[in-house]
């Protein structure tokens, strides 16, 4: 199977790379150039423009920002749709909301293209160890067709059923996560600020009902107060929180710790925290 994969960011250039690694032909664009030198350094083609990677894919995978960069890619002379023949799929992995899959999966389909939506869970390290979580829904032949890439990439893939529905399941996942990581965050610095041993306070989370592997990876570099590396942009975080919310709006579902958790991460945002991890939310939060 001939892949495109268009979007090489922190995620989708190891899921490139893993594409690779496991013998699949790869065809990447990215808007900054630049990011395509390394995978065909690992043996990817480069192609110009995402229509050309669709030109000579089978299958085209996106992993893009948000919603904006999705039609970026996907709309358009030179966007992915334009370059995919009748019979082939389009594949994105980005995390949006449902609306923005809903017009994809219609825009392929105008074309006879098949679609499917398949937003992941796991982070950085996950991505590179082609262990993440895969919630895929839309054209069920799609899934099938794509299962044997799917699995190189993750280590559990499931299907949801009809469009829409990986997106929404994403959102609610990643809504537990930002609560979870505030909660953690605003502990810390209970802990910290109450003259605490922020290590004890960690072993005593970790040895408990609440232990969890997050909490594990991320506890010890928000207890050192340090500026380190991004696995996951704040930014990304509060367009999930955003997107979270509007779809609660949409189906009437009150999200009270949500709102307030929002609100931590756009102050974040606005101090200039958009491109640190998530996890520098506590820098808000210990001021
Ligand atoms: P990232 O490192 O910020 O990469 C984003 C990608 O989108 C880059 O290729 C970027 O191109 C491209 N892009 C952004 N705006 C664009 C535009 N207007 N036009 C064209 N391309 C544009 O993000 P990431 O961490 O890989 O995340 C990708 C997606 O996966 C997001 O939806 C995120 O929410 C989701 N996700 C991330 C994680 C994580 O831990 N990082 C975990 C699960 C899910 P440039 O290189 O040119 O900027």
């Amino acid at each position: 199977m001939r892949i495109g994969f268009v979007g090489l960011g922190i995620m989708g250039s190891s899921m490139a790379e893993n594409l690779i690694k496991a013998g699949f032909q790869v065809t990447v664009w990215n808007r900054t150039a630049d990011k395509c030198r390394l995978l065909a350094e690992k043996g990817a083609r480069v192609a110009d423009s995402p229509r050309a990677v669709a030109e000579c894919s089978d299958v085209v995978i996106a992993m893009m920002a948000n919603p904006r960069a999705v039609e970026s890619v996907r709309d358009g002379e030179e966007g992915i749709i334009a370059g995919l023949k009748p019979g082939t799929g389009y594949l994105d992995m980005s995390t949006v909301d449902a609306e923005t899959s809903i017009e994809s999966a219609r825009l392929a389909h105008e074309k006879g293209v098949l679609f499917l939506e398949a937003p992941v869970s796991g982070s950085r390290q996950p991505a590179e160890a082609g262990t993440l979580i895969i919630m895929a829904s839309g054209d069920r032949e799609l899934y099938d067709r794509s299962l044997p890439a799917l699995e190189k990439m993750g280590k559990k893939v499931l299907f949801l059923g009809d469009v829409g529905n990986a997106a929404r399941m994403k959102l609610a996942n990643n809504l537990v996560m930002s609560g979870m990581l505030t909660a953690l965050c605003e502990g810390m610095a209970l802990a910290s600020g109450s003259g605490l041993d922020t290590a004890q306070f960690l072993d005593v989370l970790d040895s408990g009902a609440i232990s969890n592997p997050m909490f594990r990876l991320k506890g010890p570099q928000i207890a050192a107060n340090k500026e380190f590396p991004t696995a996951f942009p704040l930014k990304h975080m509060q367009k999930d929180l955003r997107l979270a919310l509007r779809l609660a709006e949409e189906v009437g579902q009150p999200l009270f710790v949500t709102a307030a958790v929002n609100e931590l991460y756009k102050k974040a945002l606005a101090e200039g925290f958009g491109e640190f991890d998530s996890a520098a939310v506590s820098r808000i939060i210990r001021k």
